[in-house]
């Protein structure tokens, strides 16, 4: 069974880079019907907050990147570490070593003066200490031969062994470090597939070492090429990039961020959109890409437009219900799901579409200025008096009545459609661009539609008389 693991570090908050990251993990677990482990990687207790651990968790839930184990943390795990430390010490794998940092400075400077790259000499190797206060724990890297990484998106690497260190496993009061917890969490949780930044490429021989100084199998892994922005610099800030719970907020659906997470590294022909269901279907190692992705901020909006018109209105209304109540909208008089049906074409997030539900749900539009002058004047004021007692007798307000009904007037009054919808549109929306017109009134209903009439005209009565006495005065 193939095992896959998350193991974010709770430093911040979940970036688009971590959250590829997970999803690829995920997504092979999910393909291969394998497990997929969330691990918190907290042995960092200066940088690491309670508040970055929840944001994560929130931030997984979101996406619907579900866990199958955990989330165990790194924290909690001490005695694992410890008694993995004293295999390797007693296999005589690890050592220990009381140099004091003065020595190891001097030796760093002349390494560095004479031109080779600085590492420890090794005094320490053969000394068989015994530990105390001043001793950290040595892995003993062999001194010869070579490492090898098959990694399944970059191809074989080769690290000689001569150019690595003996690097501590643990420090002088006994605390584990990074590379060691990694591995000994990895072989006892069971992980076989590791998917994860190239940035960790460096971190790889010294862990293959210990797990076969731990006499444990290699998992399988793969590094690949981290998120860069427009400039081909790390992907930050700076290139438009945020959080995936503050893409969650400007109305970004989670399919859509997964959908275009996937795509940053991994192909399948030219598809560029995937449901999450056909994602797990089509993932595949072999298609990720050795080239690192560019973040694009139109293409992961236009995405998040397209997924929208692929989601049920039903699905979305209650996705939108957050945003509505933010705003302190009451969704009641217009039906939910036929406002977000209307407004589907026309937006591309959630917080576009909020925008444009507002004026379904209050009785006091709001006029736009510009949109205001130009068709709430006097001369449309009969336009707008003839459509509410013509929309007055209609005993059904569906669009195809309604749209026969607005035929009759222009037949009546020889204006074309626009001279007589756009003032329309301004006095039940307040904007003159906004869903078809017939559609809005089906929405609004009749009761709602002569209200809004009846203010508009009152609104240019008001008007035209201030004018009035402008111009008098
Ligand atoms: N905790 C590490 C990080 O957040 C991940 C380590 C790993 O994937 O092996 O970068």
């Amino acid at each position: 069974m193939i095992v896959t693991r998350f193991p974010p570090s709770p430093t911040g908050h979940l970036h688009l880079g971590g959250a590829r990251t997970a999803l690829f993990n995920w997504l092979y677990a999910r393909h291969t019907k394998g497990k997929f482990i969330l691990r918190i990687e907290d042995t960092d207790t200066a940088r690491s907050t309670q508040a970055s651990v929840e944001a994560i968790l929130e931030s997984l839930k979101w996406l619907g990147i579900d866990w199958d184990e955990g989330p165990y943390f790194q924290s909690k795990r001490l005695p694992i570490y410890q008694e993995h430390i004293r295999k390797l010490l007693d296999s005589g794998h690890a050592y220990l070593c009381d140099c004091p940092p003065k020595r190891l400075e001097r030796i760093r400077r002349e390494a560095l003066a004479s031109g080779r790259k600085p590492k420890y000499d090794g005094k320490c190797r053969d000394r068989g200490l015994n530990p105390s206060d001043e001793t950290v724990v040595r892995f003993k890297t062999p001194l010869a031969g070579s490492t090898v990484l098959a990694d399944v998106v970059k191809g074989t690497i080769v690290f000689e062994n001569s150019e690595l260190d003996d690097f501590i496993i643990a420090r002088q009061d006994d605390t584990p470090t990074y590379n060691f917890v990694v591995v000994v969490d990895d072989i006892t949780m069971g992980v076989n597939v590791i998917l994860r930044g190239d940035d960790h490429v460096m971190n790889t021989p010294k862990q293959i070492l210990i797990y076969k100084a731990l006499g444990a199998d290699l998992p399988v892994f793969g590094h690949v090429p981290m998120v860069l922005g427009s400039d081909r610099s790390r992907l930050s800030k700076r290139h438009g990039a945020m959080s995936v719970l503050a893409y969650r907020d400007k109305g970004y659906l989670p399919e859509a961020l997964i959908n275009y997470l996937a795509r940053l590294g991994w192909s399948y022909g030219d598809q560029e959109v995937f449901t999450t269901k056909e994602l797990i279907e089509k993932f595949s190692l072999e298609k990720l890409g050795k080239s690192p992705g560019v973040f694009n901020p139109e293409k992961l909006l236009s995405l998040n437009a397209e997924h929208i018109k692929r989601t049920p209105p039903k699905i979305l209304a209650q996705r939108l219900l957050p945003f509505l109540a933010r705003r302190g909208v009451p969704v009641e008089g217009a039906d939910l799901e036929a406002v977000v049906a209307s407004l589907i074409p026309r937006s591309k997030t959630l917080v576009e579409m909020a925008d444009g539900a507002l004026f379904f749900y209050t009785d006091k539009v709001v006029y736009e200025e510009s949109a205001a002058r130009k068709f709430l004047k006097p001369e449309n004021a009969p336009i707008l008096k003839q459509v509410s007692a013509r929309l007055e007798r209609l005993p059904a307000f569906e669009e195809e009545a309604l749209e026969d009904a607005f035929k009759g007037i222009m037949a009546q009054t020889g204006l074309k459609l626009g001279k007589i919808a756009q003032p329309v549109r301004v006095a039940l929306t307040g904007k003159t661009a906004s869903p078809g017109i017939f559609e809005i009134l089906e929405i609004l209903g009749k009761a709602r539609t002569l209200e809004r009439l009846r203010r508009a005209v009152e609104y240019i009565d008001a008007h035209a008389a201030q004018s009035v006495d402008e111009n008098s005065t």
